[in-house]
């Protein structure tokens, strides 16, 4: 080989993040180290990009600052997940209290706590989980695209994680605040055996209503303007769900969105992907092309 070769090879090794400097000061305290000491490697093994460390991608999650909307069967998981997982700032925002109807699914409550506002008992679990991880809260409901604006404008954060299922309308007004503020954002939850998370990124692929127009027509469900969008999928007056849906629509947000916080593994945004306990293997992935006309995104400027 000539030298040339030699360096030729180094930077495509590097380049694909098979090289690292062993000699790099490591920021982390022992006792974090120790803690991450299983989930590095697997950053690691998901990272196909240019790194100094081993650890680039976990301190990047502890930078991270996220806010999550919701602390039922999704939120509770994934802010399980995204605490044990050592995220720098998880500010949760849940109205309820615990019921006794909340525990077949809901992880992070328990008997004691029926009665009990959701947020405070949640609070208790997640910091006795990671005494590492900043974590605040408010009890607050989501009436309406200004309370997550209000949100969003009070914390600098990296991510909103919407794990709500209501009001209805939770997810257009994520999509519309994240659009004007530029801020990534994930949601996820369930239909029925299904459990589904969505990834998006304001300006970059599909936003929310662009996947939900596309999914509209590759189903050939055809709404009338002013039309109820809930004829073309019912819903009932309980969400059905088990401890098991819920822990996978809760990891899949986690994922999802450790995932955009670390760039680990990278995901490209605008789609939804999940799993079909009735039909295991079948894939599952909605991925519809960002619209020129949608009225959420089409005057963000074209990639
Ligand atoms: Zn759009």
């Amino acid at each position: 080989m000539t030298p040339e070769d030699v360096s030729q090879a180094l930077a495509d090794l590097y380049g694909a993040g098979f090289v690292e400097d062993i000699g790099a000061p490591n920021p982390l305290p022992p006792h974090e180290r120790e803690r991450h000491s299983r989930g590095v490697p697997l950053l690691r093994w998901m990272d196909r990009g240019p790194r100094l460390t081993p650890w680039d991608a976990q301190l990047r999650l502890r930078e991270a600052r996220v806010l999550l909307v919701g602390l039922g069967g999704t939120g509770g998981h994934a802010a399980q997940n995204l605490v044990a997982s050592g995220v720098g700032h998880l500010h949760c925002v849940e109205p309820d209290t615990v019921e006794l109807s909340n525990l077949n699914r809901q992880p992070l409550y328990r008997e004691s706590d029926i009665g009990r506002p959701k947020l405070d008992a949640a609070l208790a679990t997640l910091r006795a989980l990671n005494s590492d991880v900043e974590i605040s809260g408010e009890r607050r409901e989501i009436q309406g695209p200004e309370d997550l604006a209000d949100l969003i404008g009070r914390g600098s954060y990296d991510l909103l994680v919407v794990a709500a299922d209501r009001p209805v309308d939770i997810w257009r007004w994520a999509n519309r605040v994240c659009i004007a503020a530029g801020l990534p954002w994930v949601d996820a939850g369930y239909r029925g055996p299904l459990a589904t998370a969505g990834v998006y990124v304001p300006g970059t692929g599909a936003c929310w209503e662009c996947l939900r127009e596309g999914e509209f027509a590759r189903r050939d469900l055809r709404i009338a303007d002013g039309q109820d969008e809930e004829i073309a999928s019912p819903r009932m007056a309980w969400n059905p769900a088990t401890s098991v849906t819920a822990a996978l629509s809760g990891a899949l947000l986690a994922h999802a969105a450790t995932a955009l916080l670390t760039g680990v593994p990278v995901l490209a945004p605008g789609f939804r992907f999940g799993v079909n306990l009735m039909v295991p293997g079948d894939p599952v992935l909605e991925r519809f092309p960002r619209l020129d006309d949608c009225p959420a995104c089409g005057h963000l400027t074209p990639r």
